[in-house]
């Protein structure tokens, strides 16, 4: 199929809108044959809507393969020819945006190691001044809501129309399970503050390992995410950059199709109904909790108020710990994780700390 590049943005349009979005391929474009291949048995599947490639790769530490450079570019630009299928390529500076549009890239990503940089967030902005093309941020390396806002604000006010977010997850020290952690929480919270922008996940970069990528993609799903990127390779064990993480198109396309697609509403009247009162039945509960807590704090008032009297410091690390072991232990009869008490009783300890430290010091 010759696509001409009319065509080509009638499809991109088209597919900017189609859910899920599905956007595979390699995490380097490597040689020609490589890129064209991987087209083709992407193709071939019928599930994917655009191919990546990585074709400058910001790599941790040097030496290793930084990608082929722009010399990739022709090759992408052939293996849309052949298949119809849009590409996308991630940008980093101005330079790399200029050559993109030069060999009629279709999409662009701005990577996570970028979305930390302002500087060069900027850089790639003002190169994208002027110019009608969709733009993915993925989010920062580090948890930092701020500055993904930041740069899709930036890229918005170079005129960029159609924005798109992809939650790659956060880099954590000494994490193991995930290469970088989702913290489904900060896309969420994301998705909350850009409401209709279209965010899709990308397993391969979280879980940095094939075992896992499905239930990851089974779970942005399911946190009804727009879409997905999944890194393919056509002998994934001999990919240049990050082989561990990558799967063939075919496989590829057994896990799209084994994903299993939920609606986000239904038209039953009957459903409505009763989702409407266990709803209520949730808002009393967290009524009830909010009431309970603020009671928690008049006591915790009253013992600040007695500290300070007699002069005792606000943090006693005995009766914390015997308060953590205690709720640990009846959080486990009640079904709650030992994960999710820590960070409720911090919270809550914090929230009474700070109400403590006024009175000790008014
Ligand atoms: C990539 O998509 O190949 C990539 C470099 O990812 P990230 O920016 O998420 O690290
Ligand atoms: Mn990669």
């Amino acid at each position: 199929m010759e696509a001409t590049e009319a065509k080509m943005k009638e499809i991109v349009q088209e597919k900017w809108q189609k859910r899920p979005l599905i956007i595979s391929g390699p995490c380097s474009a490597e040689t020609r044959d490589q890129v064209v291949e991987t087209a083709v048995r992407l193709h071939k599947t019928g599930k994917v809507d655009m191919m990546r490639a990585g074709i400058w790769k910001p790599r941790t530490r040097p030496g290793s393969f930084e990608g082929i450079g722009a010399k990739g570019l022709p090759w992408l630009q052939e293996a849309k020819k052949l298949t119809g299928i849009p590409v996308a390529v991630e940008v980093a500076t101005g330079k790399q945006v200029e050559d993109a549009l030069n060999f009629e890239v279709d999409v662009l990503w701005i990577g996570a190691r970028t979305t930390v940089n302002p500087f060069s967030v900027q850089e790639v902005a003002d190169a994208l001044r002027g110019v009608d093309i969709p733009v993915l941020i993925k989010n920062p390396i580090n948890p930092d809501l701020e500055l993904w806002i930041g740069a899709v604000e930036r890229v918005a006010k170079a005129g960029i129309k159609q924005i798109g977010l992809i939650h790659r997850g956060f880099s954590s020290y000494g994490n193991t399970e995930y290469r970088n952690a989702p913290m489904w929480h900060l896309a969420i919270e994301m998705k909350r503050r850009n409401p209709g922008m279209l965010i899709i996940n990308d397993p391969s970069h979280i879980c940095g390992r094939r075992d896992i990528l499905q239930e990851v993609a089974q779970e942005a799903i399911d946190l009804d995410f727009d879409g997905l990127i999944i890194e393919s390779h056509i002998d994934p064990d001999k990919a240049w950059s990050d082989a561990k993480q990558q799967i063939t198109p075919e496989k590829l396309g057994e896990m799209i199709g084994s994903i299993r697609w939920r609606k986000e509403d239904i038209a039953s009247e009957e459903y409505h109904a009763a989702m409407e009162k266990m709803r209520q039945q949730i808002n009393q509960l967290d009524d009830e909790l909010l009431q309970i807590l603020g009671q928690r704090m008049k006591v915790a008032d009253k013992i600040g108020q007695y500290k300070k009297e007699n002069n005792i410091t606000i943090l006693q690390t005995n009766r914390w710990n015997s308060i953590l072991e205690r709720a640990y232990g009846k959080g486990e009869k009640l079904g709650l994780s030992k994960e999710f008490i820590t960070k409720y009783f911090d919270a809550v300890h914090m929230e009474s700390i700070n109400h403590q430290n006024k009175i000790l010091n008014s």
